[in-house]
């Protein structure tokens, strides 16, 4: 079965993330991708120079005219931009139910530029979080969704990660990049359990677009898993990969993007 894949997500005029990353990661996984855009970024590898949200009525009709016809076996939630757009999101995903959603809550560019507007956390927790099978914040997301302070160690992810399961969502991946160390631990917390991941970290300071290359790998490679975990492990393997051959590609001056 060739799995097809949703994307609902901003573009990135810059391909490292977003929309083209995503895509990027459905094609290298063998998926067959198809994508919500919700809104435009002006950018490059120095930065987001401008954002256009799309209309929520327009990224609904978008989703509703994928979702008619095609059978989506997973969506990757990314970038939203506004309220709007996430309440847009969570009404058609209520009337579609499509199978596995992995919700990648983006709040904040690497170079610093927002890519949500802070009163659509809200929207987030309450509204998307329940609808998702997995979310996948990192340390700032999590603490931003639970509203209290960032962990500072692989306890308090784990705790952080068991009271967003009590929130709603159906699993958690806590991503650890945030926490500085040579290593770069994972935790994804399910009903099932905690699971560890960890990897050395890659010297290169080429890492735009990699919670987006993840995210988008989870989405891609549930349907051929068995489980959380596992999915986990192949998706993690497939971004380590594209970390490691970053420093092939000659994009920008800034920080450049992953090779998938
Ligand atoms: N631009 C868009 C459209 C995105 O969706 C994202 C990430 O989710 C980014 C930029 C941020 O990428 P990074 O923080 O890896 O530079």
């Amino acid at each position: 079965m060739i799995v097809n894949a949703l994307t609902i997500a901003g573009s990135d005029s810059g391909g490292g993330a977003g929309i083209q990353a995503d895509l990027k990661t459905f094609s290298a996984l063998g998926a067959y991708g198809m994508s919500v855009i919700t809104a435009l970024t002006a950018q490059n590898t120095q930065g987001v120079h401008a954002v256009l949200a799309v209309p929520p009525d327009f990224v609904l009709a978008q989703l509703d005219a994928v979702l008619a016809d095609i059978r989506v076996n997973s969506v990757k939630i990314g970038m939203l931009a506004n309220a709007e757009i996430v309440a847009a999101v969570a009404r058609g995903l209520r009337q579609h139910r499509p199978a596995c959603v992995v919700l990648d809550t983006v709040m904040i560019a690497k170079g610093g530029h927002p890519l949500l507007l802070p009163e659509a956390i809200a929207g987030i927790r309450d509204e998307l979080l329940p609808l998702a099978d997995l979310i996948t914040p990192n340390l700032p997301e999590a603490a931003a969704l639970l509203g209290g302070t960032q962990a500072q160690t692989e306890q308090q992810m784990q705790d952080q990660g068991r009271a967003l399961l009590q929130m709603g969502a159906q699993a958690v991946l806590m991503k650890g990049g945030h926490l500085g160390g040579n290593e770069s631990p994972d935790w994804l917390i399910t009903p099932a359990g905690f699971t560890r991941f960890a990897a050395q970290r890659i010297p290169t300071q080429h890492t735009h677009g990699t919670g987006c290359t993840l995210s988008a790998a989870l989405a891609a490679l549930r349907p051929k898993h068995p489980d959380w975990p596992s999915t986990m492990q192949a998706a993690k393997n497939y971004l380590l990969a594209a970390i490691a051959a970053a420093d092939q590609l000659q994009v920008g001056q800034g920080i450049g993007p992953v090779q998938h």
